[in-house]
């Protein structure tokens, strides 16, 4: 759960005031201490925690505690009010424009999930009764048309798309075109998906303000991994001077990441979030509502399911898939993604490891991962073949080129990650070959 952790501490910091009666200023201050280390530890900006404290102790202080019945009670309401301040206030909805088409453009790094985002708006606008046109203006990778109209094909929208194999695809002017279609076709709402890369990079946000000022859009949803923790208030405010928004989405909140810097954004930007992103199926999303994420924040009941869910996310029917895969050599590419996308799924890598049995070895290794190297090695792999992710033998020197000209990495990244897949392959087959402890049915070795 992406805010397990913040919401135990909190829920930790109110226990302890719970057991008083009238709060003394000593109480006070060391609950707003308390709630200052949870939300940086969590992640959050430390301006906006500043901020938040700032406004919970004058208000704890003063009198609406200081009369209330039950003074802990109304503190833990404060923090639930500022809470909601912080994250925006009130629900903001999509703006449709007066006349139809409603542009909407889709910005944000490479992997933040803005192609999937585009699958789930547009399908949650469908039964909407919109009639929501995909706009592929992201032709930095050759894959993200495809993945595009994967996504629109599960959707059961539109998709408009530069013709395909003439190369030189100019994204500025497929979004203009794509407005006149639009109009000419009746479709009501376009939603436009654009490059992003790894880091924010003036090329990206040139084509970004470009492809802004042709379509001149209704709303521009600035995409946000709310895992890729402290960078997001610098990465938002990049986008803010480079492209500007008028909304932000949040997505992978399914995560287990802090989560607390994309708490953040809506503060630090002055924009506010306007859908959350849950999953990877394209009805894990969700208009945001900055009371509902509050109250999940502060409640207790949820906490707990959200951490049970964290933790049956890894449950044994998939490590015993995993271990027959590779026992009998049959792991993959798309394999060690899914492992990966699943391992940040279930949160902590080590609760993981100690689930599949036997890979103590591996421990080590797979706890220097970092966010930014899986985001790194989904933007490889989703860069190759199917036959390529299948049977990483094919993948001869020409191939890798075009693998780290299609994800914006170096034929070094891609070295790396094959050479990593194939001694995760090989090791976890030996591991698997040799017995596995403890999986239910097998016995003991
Ligand atoms: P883009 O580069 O910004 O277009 O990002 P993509 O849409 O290609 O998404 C990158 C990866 O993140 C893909 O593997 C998606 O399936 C995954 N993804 C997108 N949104 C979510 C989400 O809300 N939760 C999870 N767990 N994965 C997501």
């Amino acid at each position: 759960a992406t805010f397990g952790n913040l919401s135990d501490r909190l829920a930790e910091t109110f226990k302890n005031l719970r057991t008083k009666g009238k709060l003394s200023p000593a109480d006070v201050d060391a609950t707003v201490r308390e709630i200052r280390r949870a939300l940086l530890d969590a992640d959050v900006a430390l301006e906006v925690v500043k901020d938040f404290t700032g406004k919970v102790r004058e208000r704890a202080l003063g009198d609406e505690v200081n009369k209330a019945l039950n003074p802990a009670q109304q503190v833990v309401q404060i923090v639930n009010e500022e809470l909601v301040a912080i994250l925006g206030g009130e629900a903001r909805r999509i703006q449709f424009a007066k006349k139809p088409p409603t542009v909407i453009m889709l910005a944000g790094l490479q992997g933040a999930g803005k192609t999937t985002l585009a699958g789930k708006l547009a399908k949650w606008l469908a039964k909407d009764n919109h009639t929501p046109l995909l706009v592929a203006a992201d032709l930095q990778r050759p894959n993200a048309v495809n993945q595009l109209q994967v996504v629109a094909g599960q959707a059961g929208v539109a998709v408009f798309a530069p013709e395909p194999g003439n190369g030189t695809g100019n994204p500025v002017k497929v979004a203009k075109d794509s407005i006149k279609f639009a109009i000419d076709k009746q479709y009501d709402v376009v939603i436009v998906d654009t490059a992003g890369r790894l880091g924010v990079d003036a090329d990206m946000m040139k084509q970004a303000s470009d492809i802004r000022k042709a379509v001149d859009p209704d709303e521009v949803l600035f995409v946000i991994d709310a895992m890729i923790g402290q960078d997001a208030v610098a990465t938002a405010k990049a986008f803010q001077d480079g492209v500007d928004f008028t909304g932000v989405v949040l997505t992978k909140l399914d995560g287990d990441a802090r989560g607390g810097a994309a708490l953040s954004v809506a503060s630090v930007t002055g924009r506010p979030i306007i859908f959350a992103s849950t999953g990877e199926s394209l009805d894990d999303f969700e208009p945001f509502y900055p009371d509902r994420m509050a109250s999940r924040i502060l409640d207790l009941g949820d906490i707990l399911t959200l951490i049970e869910q964290a933790q049956s996310a890894f449950d044994e029917g998939e490590a015993m898939k995993m271990a027959e895969k590779f026992a009998t050599d049959t792991f993959t590419l798309e394999d060690f993604l899914a492992q990966m996308q699943q391992l940040r799924g279930a949160g902590s890598i080590k609760k993981m490891m100690g689930m599949l049995p036997g890979m103590g070895g591996m421990k080590q290794q797979l706890e220097n991962f970092d966010e930014r190297e899986i985001v790194r090695t989904e933007a490889i792999i989703q860069s190759m073949t199917k036959a390529e992710r299948q049977n990483s033998k094919l993948l001869n020197g020409s191939r890798r080129l075009r693998i780290a000209k299609g994800s914006g990495m170096t034929v070094t990244d891609v070295n790396q990650l094959v050479q990593r897949f194939e001694q995760a392959a090989k090791m976890m087959k030996t591991v698997a070959k040799g017995g596995m402890p403890n999986i239910p049915g097998m016995g003991p070795v």
